[in-house]
């Protein structure tokens, strides 16, 4: 900007001195700025004013005359000159800080050593139009000069004008300092307003912001309007505020606060890092802060995340399961181990330590070290990730890795670290090594197995795999075998077999022991057990068959089957036998024996009575071989079924002993009982099994004792809830039994020497029964004796033991052989056999009743629809109508007519289990063949009686 001078001077009172001065000297002067533009004039002359510049032509010649003076001003005295208008000018410049500013004129005059040519302006007044006389006159009153008082004028003017300069300039300067300051506080405003980072000026005590950036507004999120008149405390903006007392004491101390790290936060508590600045400045005569931070919270966040992603990578790789290892490579292309993870560690077993820092060929013998040096090298030639596996003898043992070299460049391209992760894949070799060779094993196993076996496709059956076996049965060899389908070799002899177990394999994954007929290749039919399974080889679903030949079992079953079957055939033959027999041999018993009790009752001599002693044990004998070969043939054949029912204990063994005692008496042998009291009495099972097994044996103890004592001793072994087991022991003091026959004694027909019968008597029945009973009864009988010492035999027996001690039931004393008491009865007596109906006749009419016989069911039918009869004896097998038939007609008939007969069976249907049998059948008794008189009376007495 060009300085004016009108700025820099106070003009008006300039004009004023300067008219006082014109008063006092009459001298004419004039301040014109660089346009021509008059600031200050004083007596001015007219002729200038009102006609030179007034006329163009003469105004022009006064412009070229300033024009002139302009460029010819001298800076340290002054410039005149004659116009072409005719009149002199002087001038002095006014030059203000090295710019021409104005002009000082010391306008229209004429030095009085010329003449004043009057022509010339009469002439220019004509020329111009100017009013000649006005014109004339004006240049009249022009000052005329010495030169001398023109230099006296200048003398004066050449200071003034400098004083005015001075003044000026000073001006100036001051302008100019007051326009710098502006300037200056300009530029700091907008520098402050405009900075890129925050800024702010507060008070030094609370730090009430003053002024605030626009930056400070961003970063702080809180607009200018809210934070100025606020403290940093009301704002919030520091994470602790004693930071910023520290900073306040710290400059007022004179201490420098420069990037010093704070934390800060904005306005919506969001964190902000920042290198704070601070200084105490002079505002307004007062101190404040003016501070700045550069914002750095961008580099903290990225320094958080470095770090915290270099914490990540170090968990990673001190907890990852993979080994790491890392690895330095030298200028020279040599590798340092520059670290190894824990795990490395681990499955190396070198300690990181050992190794860091250190050449692999210082650390790892040559050997070892020289298979992994040469993946380093390849990784470092392909500059790129390499992977292999590799089996490692370390301290640890042999160890097997899968590894991977990821190589590292530098920032100039170089590869200067290599990282290695290992994956330690031992054990996973290890089981796949044991795997193949289990595979082997089992390759070896499947070819050598003896039956036959092949994998096959399911849905065609195509062989992938067929073993030895399968070669040497079927005949097919395992090349010509593999790639065909069992349908093609024709190995089916009914496809429809095929189609039948490959449905019930597709069902249920599996086939066990088939039998079905397979063709080998010579077409032999084979029977074999078929099994198959469905199983995955390779991830496939295929079939493996298993097949057991078994043409030759099949063969040697059946003829088996056939054995079995005959085998069963005659021992059924043999149990018809021996019931037949056992019937036959009963009828002409009864009748024998009956007359031989008949022949009891008569005179005899004694000799006669011996024979008929004899003809009595025979008898006897013969009767209890026909009941044990029956007994023993029911029990083999599975038609025994016991009775469970409650009994006393005690009243058995009573009843037991009491039949044995007179024998025992006879031999003058003693028996004792041995039954603690803590041996419950009250049980429930099959109390006559129980004394048939013990009769058997107590009466054994007798016949092979000759002196000496018999002893029976019961006990209870062991006791769960309501069952106990019980021991029966039957010791005697006898001959006792060879160690080396013992076994023997059990088997049926067995004795312990060939002498026993013929000296004892006996069929080896006895043992052989007792010991099917007791197994029955689920339990056991075993025997311990020393020859010539005697035996113990020993009965073990479950029972149910009830709380209730039961009236004891057993056998009532035998009647004696007396007389019928009470009145006779009429009897109809039913029997077909001749020589009975005689023994019965003759028992019964002693006893003085009146007896009628039918020889036949129908006949006592019509007998007993004429005649009543108290009591019919009622034989089981008749001709013409059996005794059951007749009975059940009987009753029928009594139906109508209410009445009751009772009947007793009499037959020779010998076993026990019979009389049940008879009484279910409408029977009230039961009498088998052959009779014994005391029984026969008895179970009359106990028929009418019911
Ligand atoms: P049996 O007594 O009718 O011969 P058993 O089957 O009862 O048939 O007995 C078989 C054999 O066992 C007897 O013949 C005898 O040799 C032997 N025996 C059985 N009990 C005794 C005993 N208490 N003392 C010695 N020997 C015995």
């Amino acid at each position: 900007m060009p300085v004016k001078l009108t700025e820099l001077i106070d003009i008006p009172h300039l004009q004023m001195l300067m008219n006082r001065f014109y008063v006092l000297t009459a001298i004419p002067v004039g301040i014109l700025d660089p346009d021509g533009e008059i600031l200050v004039a004083t007596g001015w002359q007219e002729i200038c004013t009102q006609f030179h510049r007034v006329h163009p032509v003469t105004a022009e010649r006064c412009r070229q005359s300033d024009a002139y003076i302009k460029d010819h001003l001298n800076i340290d005295g002054f410039v005149d000159y004659k116009c072409r208008n005719g009149l002199w000018d002087l001038a002095v410049p006014i030059i203000i800080a090295g710019e021409h500013v104005a002009t000082l004129f010391l306008g229209q005059f004429f030095y009085d050593d010329e003449v004043i040519d009057e022509e010339f302006f009469r002439h220019q007044a004509l020329e111009f139009d100017f009013e000649v006389d006005g014109y004339l006159a004006a240049l009249r009153r022009v000052p005329i000069f010495s030169r001398e008082k023109v230099r006296k004028i200048m003398d004066f003017y050449i200071p003034f004008v400098k004083f005015v300069v001075s003044t000026g300039l000073a001006n100036v300067q001051r302008t100019e300092a007051e326009d710098a300051l502006r300037e200056t506080e300009e530029k700091f405003a907008t520098a402050f307003q405009t900075a890129p980072i925050p800024m702010a000026i507060s008070t030094l005590d609370e730090g009430r912001y003053l002024e605030v950036n626009e930056e400070f507004e961003l970063q702080h999120g809180c607009p200018r309007d809210e934070a100025v008149g606020k403290t940093a405390e009301e704002l919030n903006l520091w994470y602790d505020i004693r930071e910023r007392q520290e900073i306040i004491a710290q400059l007022t101390r004179g201490e420098t606060v420069r990037n010093r790290e704070v934390t800060l936060r904005d306005k919506d508590g969001r964190t902000l890092y920042g290198l704070y600045s601070g200084a105490i400045i002079d505002l307004h005569g007062e101190k404040h802060l003016l501070a700045l931070r550069s914002d750095i919270t961008a580099r903290k966040q990225t320094e958080e995340a470095l770090r915290a992603s270099e914490q990540r990578y170090r968990e990673i790789f001190n907890n990852t399961s993979e080994c790491i290892f890392l690895l330095d490579v030298t200028r020279d292309g040599r590798f340092k181990f520059a670290g190894f993870n824990p795990a490395e560690e681990k499955a190396v077993g070198i300690a990181n330590a050992d190794v860091c820092g250190r050449f692999i060929e210082d650390v790892i013998p040559e050997e070892i070290a020289e298979g992994p040096l040469v993946h380093f090298r390849r990784c470092l030639e392909v500059g790129a990730t390499i992977s292999y596996d590799e089996e490692l003898k370390l301290p640890a043992g042999r160890r097997y890795f899968q590894t991977t070299l990821i190589p590292m460049r530098n920032a100039a391209g170089h590869i200067d670290r290599i990282i290695g992760v290992g994956l330690d894949i031992t054990e996973r070799t290890q089981t796949e090594m044991a795997l193949r060779e289990s595979e082997e094993l089992f390759s070896r196993i499947f070819r050598a197995t003896p039956s036959i076996l092949a994998i096959s496709t399911i849905a065609e059956g195509r062989f992938l795999e067929v073993n030895d076996a399968f070669e040497e049965i079927l005949g097919y060899g395992r090349q010509e075998a593999i790639g065909r389908t069992s349908q093609e070799l024709g190995i089916w002899e009914s496809s429809a077999t095929r189609n039948r177990l490959i449905g019930t394999l597709r069902e249920q994954g599996k086939v066990r022991g088939l039998e079905l007929r397979l063709r080998t290749k010579s077409g032999r039919i084979l029977v074999a057990l078929f099994s198959a399974e469905v199983i995955e080889v390779n991830g496939e679903q295929r079939m493996l068959s298993l097949v057991n030949d078994i043409t030759e079992q099949k063969q040697s079953a059946a003829e088996l089957a056939l054995a079995k079957e005959a085998a069963e055939a005659a021992n059924r033959a043999k149990s018809e036998f021996l019931a037949n027999m056992s019937h036959e041999i009963r009828t002409p018993m009864n009748s024998i024996m009956g007359m031989a009790q008949l022949l009891d009752f008569t005179e005899l001599s004694t000799e006669q009575q011996q024979y008929l002693d004899s003809i009595q044990i025979s008898s006897d004998n013969l009767l209890a071989l026909i009941s044990d070969i029956l007994d023993l043939s029911k029990i083999e054949s599975g038609n025994v079924e016991l009775e469970r029912t409650e009994f006393s204990l005690r009243g058995v063994i009573d009843d037991l002993l009491k039949t044995q005692r007179c024998l025992a008496d006879a031999k003058g042998l003693n028996i004792r009982t041995e039954i603690p009291a803590d041996v419950p009495d009250n049980l429930t099972g099959d109390p006559l099994r129980l004394k048939q097994i013990l009769l058997n044996l107590v009466g054994n103890a007798i016949k092979f004792t000759a002196k000496g004592s018999i002893g029976v001793a019961v006990s209870m072994t062991e006791q769960q809830k309501d069952m106990a087991q019980f021991s029966f022991r039957v010791t005697d003091t006898g001959i006792g039994i060879k160690s080396e026959v013992v076994d023997k004694i059990f088997a049926p027909f067995s004795q312990a020497d060939a002498s026993t019968t013929r000296i004892f008597g006996g069929t080896g029945l006895g043992l052989a029964i007792c010991t099917r009973l007791a197994d029955l009864m689920g339990g056991s009988l075993d025997v311990e004796s020393s020859e010539g010492v005697g035996s113990t035999f020993r009965v073990g027996l479950p029972f149910a033991v009830n709380d209730l001690q039961v009236e004891r039931k057993g056998f009532k004393e035998k009647r004696s052989l007396s007389t019928w008491d009470d009145n006779p009865l009429r009897i109809l007596l039913v029997e077909d056999n001749k020589a009975n109906q005689d023994v019965f006749m003759i028992i019964l009419s002693r006893d003085g009743h009146t007896l009628e016989t039918a020889e036949n069911g129908r006949e006592a039918i019509s007998k007993w629809q004429q005649n009543h009869f108290d009591l019919i004896l009622m034989d089981i097998q008749m001709p013409v109508m059996d005794g059951i038939e007749a009975t059940r007609i009987i009753r029928v008939h009594e139906m109508e007519t209410d009445g009751h007969v009772p009947i007793i069976a009499l037959t020779a249907h010998a076993m026990r289990e019979d009389r049940q049998n008879f009484l279910n059948q409408g029977f009230d008794g039961y009498v088998s063949k052959p009779m014994k008189i005391v029984a026969l009376k008895e179970e009359i007495r106990r028929c009418l009686k019911g």
